[in-house]
């Protein structure tokens, strides 16, 4: 998971309409209707040109052949509400409040979401009234940097990495941030055993790939040097490749690639 890019925006059009719809819930006094009413203007919009369009500017977010944003592994076809529609009812309409994600993230994360309230992580859970106010635990990708809470456990050499994630190295337990990153992966699943082996052949991969620059790199022409470039770039797991170098320092094999070929700190 990675902090997504913020300056992707609908076009005019299609924001008046999400603002206009956003507005109409927003005037549903009572707080359980206004659940209601959100549920049944989304289901019925769905199919509308603006939250097509919607669709394809969140397809703009996505990693690879249009990744899910959560676990970076299985396609993104279910538009996710980080707040849950049906405890932010206010929020179903909300450009800042999508991203794209699969099935099976959204399935796991489904109406679950947690507050810090008055310090304590305490989860929000339907009811007739609106959540206390409080700060959200869950790390929400459109605005907070996963990078900042998580650790990607590559190991001493990359092949003995577990490719678990974990609360970033050096957060205290009791702390904020470390409940923050616990909770998003178990709320997400974020180790399940098919996302750990496919970050761990991510890894593998961008690895092979610097033994091959390494080798290529005194005939390097211009496009086969910007195609390594891409292919690091654009890669199904760009968080793979984030944490590789933010960790490489501790890990010899890659700091020698760094120390090396300093220009692969931009890719
Ligand atoms: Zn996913």
């Amino acid at each position: 998971m990675r902090k997504l890019i913020q300056t992707i925006n609908p076009d005019k059009k299609y924001q008046n309409y999400l603002t206009k719809w956003e507005s109409y819930i927003k005037g549903v006094t009572h707080y359980s209707k206004r659940v209601d009413v959100a549920k049944e203007k989304w289901a019925s919009r769905r199919q509308t040109k603006t939250l097509k369009h919607v669709c394809l500017k969140l397809e703009e977010m996505c990693s690879g052949n249009r990744r899910c944003c959560y676990c970076e592994d299985s396609v993104a076809d279910e538009v996710e509400h980080i707040k849950p529609k049906s405890l932010f009812p206010e929020l179903t309409f909300t450009w800042s409040n999508y991203l794209y994600a699969c099935g099976s993230c959204n399935i796991n994360k489904n109406n679950k979401y947690a507050l810090f309230i008055a310090g304590v992580l305490t989860s929000i859970i339907s009811s007739t009234v609106p959540p206390n106010p409080g700060h959200d635990v869950f790390i929400n990708p459109r605005q907070d940097d996963p990078m900042s809470f998580l650790d990607l456990d590559l190991g001493q050499t990359i092949e003995d990495g577990t490719f678990w994630y974990l609360p970033k190295h050096g957060l205290s337990p009791r702390g904020i941030d470390y409940q923050r990153a616990d909770y998003t992966i178990n709320t997400l699943g974020l180790n399940r055993d098919f996302l750990v082996e496919g970050r761990r052949n991510a890894a593998l991969d961008f690895k092979a790939r610097l033994y091959e620059y390494r080798q290529e790199k005194p005939n390097l022409s211009p496009q086969k040097l910007a195609q390594f470039q891409q292919d690091f770039q654009q890669h199904t797991y760009p968080s793979v490749w984030a944490h590789m170098k933010a960790q490489h320092q501790s890990i010899p094999v890659l700091n020698n690639f760094f120390q090396q070929f300093p220009e692969i700190h931009s890719w």
